[in-house]
């Protein structure tokens, strides 16, 4: 997991953003990063973490 997406748990706002997951230990849980945030558009606090696959590297086996 390199690239991680980070989205608002306010689902009307649906603010995310895009970062690199290498400031984080290999064995961080999301569990715990993800109450870390707070959402720069609502000021929100809490969000979902999802990996961010590259298409390009889809197909590839
Ligand atoms: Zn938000």
């Amino acid at each position: 997991m390199r690239e991680v997406l980070i989205y608002c748990r306010d689902h009307r706002c649906s603010h995310h953003i895009e970062i690199s997951a290498d400031r984080w230990p290999d064995h961080a849980r999301l569990s715990d990063i993800e109450p870390g945030f707070v959402c720069t558009a609502c000021g929100k606090r809490g969000a979902d973490v999802r990996p961010n696959f590259p298409q390009a590297r889809m197909g590839s086996g």
